[in-house]
């Protein structure tokens, strides 16, 4: 997966074939690793990372693919059979890992693992129960679904880094030195992201974002923000004309300037509140995944979390 820009032209040139039989020639086990397999992005990204020379990555989800969308194949199934770990987010954000876990052969010596484990989950939807409550109380325990972008918040992307770590360790145990010192020099970078964001925040002068779908929960949480979104946790949910006039309402009341829109969603709706309340547009990242352009690019979790954070300060902005 390193040598991406290499295998593009080739990859390019077998999309006809793969088109037509349904394989993935990228996610391939390397004999001699620890073959790691991680349901999407954010945690592919913290396998490679802290996992370096010594494993292999396969991500399930391929680039460009929103993960709220996808399910996994059969041949998903064959590839995680054979590997030695398979890394998941859970907090509901793959509906498909029961069936999953369940659907593998019993005694492959494989390792699963639940990355959000330790997080302090968002429950509820905390939007709908704002305007229940007026006096901005927030009670996000009456609520049924858990909100599961844990990963868009530097703070809980270090307790995932740790969780990767352990599980490395688990699947791996020969390698321990070759991890911990991955995992330290990752999470130095973390614990700098973290600290950006929460010093540059609390220095922006407005606190309310509208973002496309409710990817933001833990980011606006820890680092004090307030997220309005156009749709629900999942982004092909369909706004009713009523929750669009509230967004519109919001985005007046407030003197919101910006309304941030995602790469991998369609901006119709972002589109349609901006020019109805004559806002600009601007990119937010919930980082669900790559996009081809971005892989190609070089892009990681850093550099896009950073784009995220100079966009927050720019739509915050006086
Ligand atoms: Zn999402």
């Amino acid at each position: 997966m390193r040598s991406i820009k290499h295998m593009s032209l080739l990859l390019s040139a077998m999309i006809v074939f793969l088109a037509a039989c349904g394989t993935n020639s990228d996610k391939t086990l390397v004999e001699g690793k620890t073959n790691v397999v991680t349901s999407f992005y954010p945690l592919y990204y913290l396998a490679s990372e802290i996992g370096g020379d010594r494993v292999n990555v396969v991500n399930l989800i391929p680039a460009g693919v929103e993960p709220h969308d996808w399910t996994p194949k059969s041949q998903d199934l064959t590839i995680a059979s054979k590997a030695q770990l398979f890394l998941y987010n859970g907090a509901g954000l793959e509906g498909w890992t029961d069936d999953f876990l369940n659907g593998l052969p019993k005694n492959t010596g494989l390792i699963t693992a639940e990355m959000s484990k330790g997080i302090e989950l968002i429950h509820g939807n905390p939007e709908e129960e704002e305007e229940d409550h007026d006096h901005g109380e927030h009670d996000h325990d009456h609520g049924l679904d858990v909100d599961p972008h844990t990963w868009v918040s530097p703070k809980s992307a270090m307790v995932m880094a740790a969780n990767v770590k352990d599980s490395l360790i688990q699947a791996d145990p020969a390698h321990k030195e070759d991890f911990e010192a991955n995992y330290d020099e990752l999470a130095g970078k973390l614990e700098a992201l973290n600290e950006e964001f929460e010093s540059k925040l609390a220095a922006a002068p407005h606190k309310s974002i509208v973002v496309s779908h409710q990817a933001f929960g833990y980011l606006a949480r820890d680092y004090g923000l307030t997220q309005i979104a156009i749709t629900g946790l999942s982004p092909d949910a369909e706004p009713r004309a009523q929750d669009l006039l509230k967004v519109a309402k919001f985005v007046k009341s407030e003197g919101i300037k910006y309304i941030y829109f995602e790469e991998m969603v369609s901006p119709d709706l972002a589109k349609t509140i901006a020019s109805e309340t004559h806002t600009k547009l601007l990119v937010l990242n919930p980082i669900e995944g790559l996009t081809p352009k971005q892989e190609k690019a070089g892009e990681d979790y850093l550099s896009l979390m950073q784009k995220n954070l100079q966009n927050l300060l720019t739509g915050l902005q006086e």
